[in-house]
């Protein structure tokens, strides 16, 4: 039988993958310096216009094979990977956070366009980075904890903080705004130290300014401890990619090449969004003998 909460499921998947394919668009057009309203969706081939049916997401791609309906040119399956990310996504926090899903949707839509404009111009675009330090700080504002920030790792806090957070409401919401703003300021300083001191040991810039804004809104949106699980998180990410990279061949060892950091950041958030309260917990079970 189907229930309320599986059309509300099925809801979450379309509504990311709908979102994810104008993120497709935005992807394309923001480095170009386009807008993404005019003109409307074309094909950059032989620039006819595609037509709402041809434009659905997922199926569209399918039903096309991949091709331009007028040209047969072929259209890059990275736009069917995009809306399906978008749709498992947006259906995975929903499940996860269920009423405070929304809020993750805006975090996950903005950092699908930073990873994916990152890959292809090595940048991060500005409303991606300060947009997520926004959005944390402005999330922190509205509800007396950090929706992103899953409340058992305020249990971790000491126990100072978590009697003020239950003490009275004037508490809880002056503590979820410091909460925010801590770990922005730790994911920004922990980076930019990173970043200063790769900088000087490789005497070549060691990571875009980017990737530091960027960390900051991880802590702004998820709080400090997130960002210790992010950058290990993204380090081994990014270990793992560089590392099957050097065994396909893709890559040389010694050889710098560019391998953008920003959507390991993005995976490691996603990581911690899932798995990062428990990570914490067997990692602390581990240090902490008993
Ligand atoms: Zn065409």
């Amino acid at each position: 039988m189907i229930e309320l909460i599986d059309i509300f499921a099925l809801f979450a998947f379309l509504l990311g993958a709908s979102i994810a394919s104008f993120l497709n668009v935005v992807i394309w057009r923001v480095p170009r310096g386009e807008s993404i309203v005019s003109p409307p969706s074309h094909c950059p081939k032989c620039s006819s216009p595609i037509k709402w049916r041809q434009n659905l997401p997922i199926i569209s791609w399918l039903v096309l094979r991949g091709k331009c309906a007028n040209c047969k040119a072929p259209i890059s399956p990275r736009y069917i990977a995009v809306e399906l990310i978008g749709g498992v996504l947006f259906l995975a926090t929903f499940w996860r956070y269920g009423i405070y899903a929304p809020l993750a949707w805006v975090w996950i839509s903005l950092m699908i366009v930073g990873s994916f404009i990152d890959f292809d111009h090595q940048v991060i675009p500005d409303f991606v980075t300060v947009g997520g330090m926004i959005l944390g700080v402005g999330y922190s504002l509205l509800f007396y904890f950090l929706p992103l920030a899953p409340d058992s790792v305020f249990s971790m806090l000491p126990r100072v903080l978590k009697d003020l957070r239950y003490i009275s409401d004037f508490h809880a919401i002056a503590i979820s705004p410091l909460y925010s703003l801590i770990g922005l300021a730790f994911g920004f300083g922990l980076l930019w130290l990173v970043r200063f001191l790769g900088t000087k040991a490789f005497k070549r810039e060691a990571m875009g300014m980017g990737d530091v804004f960027l960390l900051g809104a991880v802590g702004a949106i998820s709080g400090p401890v997130a960002v210790l699980v992010v950058l290990v998180a993204s380090s081994v990410f990014g270990s793992v990619v560089g590392i099957s990279m050097i065994i396909l061949n893709k890559a040389k060892l010694g050889k710098f090449t560019a391998i953008p950091y920003g959507p390991y950041i993005c995976m490691g958030s996603v990581f911690w969004m899932f798995w990062g309260p428990d990570f914490v917990n067997w990692y602390l079970r581990l240090i902490i003998p008993r």
